[in-house]
């Protein structure tokens, strides 16, 4: 269930510049967690769009935030990388879907998320909106990387760092099911198989999937540095390593982006299974 109150008071701080009139027209958020970033950052566009005054039931009652929340708006624009990287086409397409006016809200909202991700020939495109800033569009760039941020982008958004408790997750639950899942990959079982046998029971929602990859990877990166526990993880040629890395955080992305799940691990397991020797 939504709650309308933000996790972090960043948010209301962006909220309260919205309401005086006093909104920056691209806005960058630094963060250690994207997953919660992305939830207060969808409370705020519902709050900025909502005809009434934005509360929980909305989700259901309400025309806009019902739209909003199943993801049915036009005016909104949403670009996540795709195989690490986010592309010009992508940001053709953006400019073209905002040639329109705003359809149902106020304002044409593109996000994009990892915007480290952004190419110089995607920056450069992207440019004009940052430098020529229309009134009704709203740009929010989403980073867990802010250096990596190319400065052109970055001197132009107003940047809002927010940081999140407890985001730490708890590996010992993920543990026994990422080595069972790495052993049926291994043991080059057929990889239906190994997503029935291994997800299935879990009781897994989305953002626990997100998890699990985002533990596997952590356990990837200790391998760098030879202070892997797991066995089985260890077993990868360390050569491939950084390749590895690059796999799951191409799939963590597209778990987060919405993909059909079983599809996207499937795929995963297929290309991962080319990592064992
Ligand atoms: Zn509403």
């Amino acid at each position: 269930m939504v709650i309308a109150v933000f996790e972090n008071d960043k948010f209301n701080i962006i909220y309260s510049k919205f309401q005086n009139k006093r909104m920056p027209h691209a806005i960058l958020v630094n963060t250690n967690c994207m997953e919660k970033a992305r939830n207060d950052l969808n409370l705020l566009i519902k709050k900025i769009s909502c005809p009434n005054l934005y509360q929980d039931k909305c989700d259901k009652e309400c025309n806009i935030c019902y739209q909003l929340e199943n993801n049915l708006i036009p005016s909104i624009c949403d670009i996540y990388p795709f195989k690490m990287t986010i592309d010009r086409q992508q940001i053709l397409n953006l400019k073209e879907k905002f040639l329109a006016k705003p359809l149902y809200l106020d304002y044409n909202i593109y996000i994009i998320n990892y915007c480290e991700m952004l190419n110089f020939k995607s920056a450069t495109t992207l440019l004009k909106f940052l430098e020529e800033p229309e009134d009704k569009i709203l740009g929010f760039y989403l980073t867990e990387n802010l250096e990596k941020i190319l400065p052109t982008i970055r001197s132009r958004c107003e940047i809002f760092n927010v940081l999140y408790e407890n985001t730490v997750n708890n590996s010992e639950d993920l543990e026994p099911i990422i080595t069972k899942y790495l052993q049926y990959v291994k043991e080059n079982h057929n990889i239906t198989f190994v997503y029935n046998d291994v997800f299935l029971e879990t009781n897994f929602e989305r953002k626990d999937y997100a998890k699990m990859l985002k533990h596997l990877l952590q356990l990837f990166e200790l391998k760098l540095y030879n202070k892997c526990q797991n066995d089985i993880v260890n077993e990868f040629n360390i050569e491939n390593n950084i390749k590895i890395m690059e796999l799951i955080k191409q799939a963590i992305i597209d778990i987060e982006a919405n993909v059909n799940i079983e599809l996207c691990l499937m795929l995963f397991s297929r290309e991962l299974r080319n990592y064992y020797e």
